[in-house]
């Protein structure tokens, strides 16, 4: 029996290896794929800031395919150091406007004057670099880097050191997880080392953000993999990291964004609800129906 086993279990890892090298390769095509998307003009100089930004999207549209248009002219502002919300169902295109803003791709329609800009620069015409170097993102699926747990962290700002990760993991909930692990902050994460659970993985993109401190935050349902209790624990924390920033937050639970300067109901590539908490609950719209479900549902 044992015999039979270890070589059934060899192919088993054989196998996966196999499989895991193609999901690399495919990873790196994506990659590739969004880098010849986004080039930098001739040219192109650092975005400039002093502080906290105010970011406007101004009549965005976009197509990852020209026969199909997923965002139909967005614009809104979100005050320096404020936070703006997008809501709204799943496909609506809120990925998306993280995605612009995070420069992964240039909007579709910049000869007819759509465009996003930071400070009154237009993303499209500074270094991508610099874009990405203003920013901290927290995506809704993290990939993390073949490499330790601790890289994964310092990632963006390697400099800070072994005590920032501390801190800023113990922020994020995951410093006794990490502590507990027999390698500790050397564990290898990633395709190739130890597997981590969406949550896991949500809470190493935070601590990462956190420790980065840019003046420009995006949460992509950031917390959308955590249990509850962690979630609000978490939720608080971010709450404090935003205060003087400016930050767009894209919520999967609605009470997570009952403070936010304004909400943005998006259906099918429109905004088609703007405005506060209590204005779009007393509204009796979309955002007040998402919000009596939720609350039935003790979310
Ligand atoms: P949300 O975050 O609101 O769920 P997304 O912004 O992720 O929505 O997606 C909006 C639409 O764009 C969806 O219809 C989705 O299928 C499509 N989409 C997302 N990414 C791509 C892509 N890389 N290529 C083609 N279509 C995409
Ligand atoms: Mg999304």
């Amino acid at each position: 029996m044992i015999q039979l086993y270890i070589p059934l279990g060899f192919l088993g890892v054989l196998y996966r290896e196999i499989k895991q090298s193609l999901t690399d390769l495919d990873k790196m095509f994506v990659l590739l794929e969004k880098e010849r998307e986004v080039a930098d003009e001739p040219g192109a100089r650092p975005l400039t800031l002093d502080g906290p930004p105010t970011l406007r999207f101004e009549n965005v549209h976009f197509s990852y395919e020209p026969a199909r248009e997923i965002l139909h002219g967005v614009s809104f502002e979100i005050p320096a150091g404020k936070t703006v919300a997008v809501v709204g169902p799943s496909g609506s295109g809120k990925s998306t406007l993280a995605r612009l803003l995070y420069r992964f791709y240039d909007v579709s329609n910049r000869d007819e004057g759509g465009r996003i800009t930071v400070d009154g620069q237009d993303i499209a015409e500074v270094t991508q670099g610099s874009v990405r170097e203003a920013i901290g993102i927290v995506p809704q699926d993290t990939v993390l880097f073949n490499d330790t747990i601790e890289y994964n962290i310092l990632y963006g700002r390697p400099e800070a050191g072994h005590d920032a990760a501390v801190a800023a993991a113990e922020a994020a909930h995951i410093r006794s997880f990490i502590e507990r692990l027999p390698q500790a902050w050397r564990t290898m994460v990633g395709e190739r080392g130890l597997k981590l659970s969406g949550g896991e993985k949500q809470r190493v993109a935070i601590a990462r953000t956190l420790l980065k401190n840019p003046p420009i935050l995006i949460f992509d349902e950031a917390t959308s993999a955590l249990d509850s209790a962690n979630e609000r624990a978490i939720q608080a924390e971010l709450r404090l990291v935003s205060k003087h920033k400016t930050a767009l937050v894209i919520a999967h639970r609605l009470s997570t964004v009952v403070d936010a300067h304004e909400i943005l109901v998006l259906d099918s590539g429109r905004i088609v609800e703007r405005g506060r908490h209590a204005d779009l609950v007393a509204q009796g719209g979309a955002y007040a129906r998402m919000w009596a479900l939720q609350q039935a549902g003790n979310d």
